[in-house]
């Protein structure tokens, strides 16, 4: 039983699916306007664990994605650099999803556009209209948050305080509170809508996106600490005034923030380190191992000093998967009188583990939980009291415990094999084109071959 710690109650609840054992996920994807660092990249990694482990856990999982590709903060960069809008955007977005990749990230399911989603984003500006939740202006649409009187719920606070502290510059708003749903501007890029060229607000693409792919009320919605306000706050609003129904979402899921030296790493503190510069120094797996170690919800400070640790933490349990694979090569016994006990350890501690990842996806006790069993095993490994039935095992629990984290404990092999076996089909294809004189398709896989290093010489 998996029991998540819902925002919207406060509260660690049993997860239960609205439908079945099928579920869908969505966390806000990233404002292409920039390189994304580190702090990216902890919410995102978080995510993929979470993904993977109900996926462990027997459940169908949908994992979406939006990307804001349109956003003040996107043209003001395009007007910085003299690049156009959306082409700014689409560089970001690309290098994004290489940063994804080069992580390990590869469990959402569908990455949506903000700028593919008019027409469902201006649908559901029109219901909000027709129902009487929103109203327009000279200078756009906006959500009347007087009319949605549980806005406050999941960040805990009242309306009527958060008034007292805002300031409502634009007069031809109802209440200060009062968020854009359509921007009438007229400089590029903009979008015809029945209110007037313009652009829509940055909430109302998610919650247009969401509908569209998942109806009214999905399961899991996820974000770092600082979307929950404004921003989840104004999606509740919206989508459960558009469709009358709730919860939107049945989880609300957020990530602590990756900090330095205390303070949130953010591009407009300057104090980040970009996806791409932390992976020239460090591999994937180390950063990954270094988000795990502490728990999604919590803050993480991150330092130099605190990777080096991760890096050593990881080198333990990659020399056991090491150690095992060499053993298993070597003349040890199949069993021994040590294989009940050493069978005993090991369903504990998958126990332990799986427990910790139960509670609230636990990662740090659950990795607390494969130290324990690495202590505990090189103590017989390093007295020669151990058989192959064990390590065969410890294998199995090596490949399951990497898959839920994101790990390849026993890449080395397996990857060596399988690039063998792919280089040998290509190969074969490439002679029987050959054989065809189909010269240029030929030489374009030697040459796409040559750019990963793998050369093919064709001799007599
Ligand atoms: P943004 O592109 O700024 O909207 O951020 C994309 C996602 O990354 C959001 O879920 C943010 O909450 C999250 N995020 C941004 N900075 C950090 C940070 N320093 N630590 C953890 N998550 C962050």
């Amino acid at each position: 039983m998996i029991k998540v710690y819902n925002t919207l109650t406060r509260k660690k609840e049993i997860f239960k699916p609205m439908k079945e054992n099928r579920v869908k996920i969505f966390v806000c994807g990233p404002t292409v306007y920039d390189s994304s660092h580190i702090g990216h990249a902890r919410t995102y990694i978080s995510f993929d664990v979470i993904a993977r482990y109900l996926k462990y856990r027997g459940f169908a999982v949908f994992y979406l994605q939006n990307i804001t590709d349109i956003d003040d903060k996107i043209i003001k960069r395009a007007l910085e650099t003299g690049e156009v809008t959306l082409k700014l955007a689409r560089k970001f977005e690309k290098k994004y999803i290489e940063d994804m990749e080069a992580l390990g990230v590869k469990n959402v399911n569908l990455y949506a556009r903000a700028t593919e989603h008019l027409p469902e984003i201006i649908k559901q500006i029109e219901t909000l209209l027709s129902k009487g939740f929103a109203y327009e202006t000279e200078s756009g649409v906006y959500f009347d948050e007087s009319k949605f009187p549980e806005f406050g719920k999941l960040s805990n606070r009242n309306i009527e305080d958060l008034n007292v502290h805002r300031v409502n510059p634009d007069t031809t708003k109802r209440n200060s509170g009062d968020f854009a749903l359509w921007k009438k501007k007229d400089e590029t890029p903009f979008w015809d809508s029945p209110w007037g060229t313009g652009r829509p607000g940055w909430h109302i693409e998610d919650t247009a996106i969401t509908e569209e792919y998942f109806g009214p009320q999905y399961d899991i919605h996820g974000g770092g600490l600082d979307l929950i306000f404004p921003h989840h706050e104004a999606e509740i609003a919206q989508m459960e005034s558009a469709s009358g129904k709730k919860p939107m979402v049945r989880y609300w899921m957020h990530t602590g923030f990756l900090n330095v030296k205390g303070e949130k790493m953010s591009k407009s503190l300057g104090n980040f380190i970009t996806i791409k510069e932390l992976l020239e120094e460090y591999p994937p797996e180390v950063f990954r191992f270094f988000v795990l170690s502490t728990h999604y919800r919590s803050p993480i400070d991150f330092s130099q000093e605190i990777l080096e640790q991760s890096q050593s933490g990881l080198k333990r349990i990659f020399k056991l998967a090491e150690t095992v694979e060499d053993l298993l090569e070597s003349e040890i016994p199949e069993t021994n009188e040590n294989d009940a006990s050493h069978s005993k350890l090991l369903t504990d501690t998958k126990e332990n583990f799986l427990e910790a990842m139960d509670n609230d996806f636990n990662t740090p006790f659950a990795l607390s939980s494969l130290f324990d069993f690495i202590r505990e095993i090189n103590r017989d490994i390093n007295d020669s009291s151990i058989s192959k039935d064990t390590l065969k095992n410890i294998k199995i629990f090596l490949e399951e415990i990497g898959d839920i984290l994101g790990f390849d404990f026993l890449l080395t092999e397996s990857h060596d094999d399988l690039t063998e076996e792919l280089v040998g089909i290509l190969t074969s294809i490439r002679k029987k084109l050959r054989e065809q004189k189909e010269w240029e398709l030929s030489d374009e896989i030697r040459s796409k071959l040559g750019d990963l290093d793998i050369v093919i010489e064709d001799k007599k």
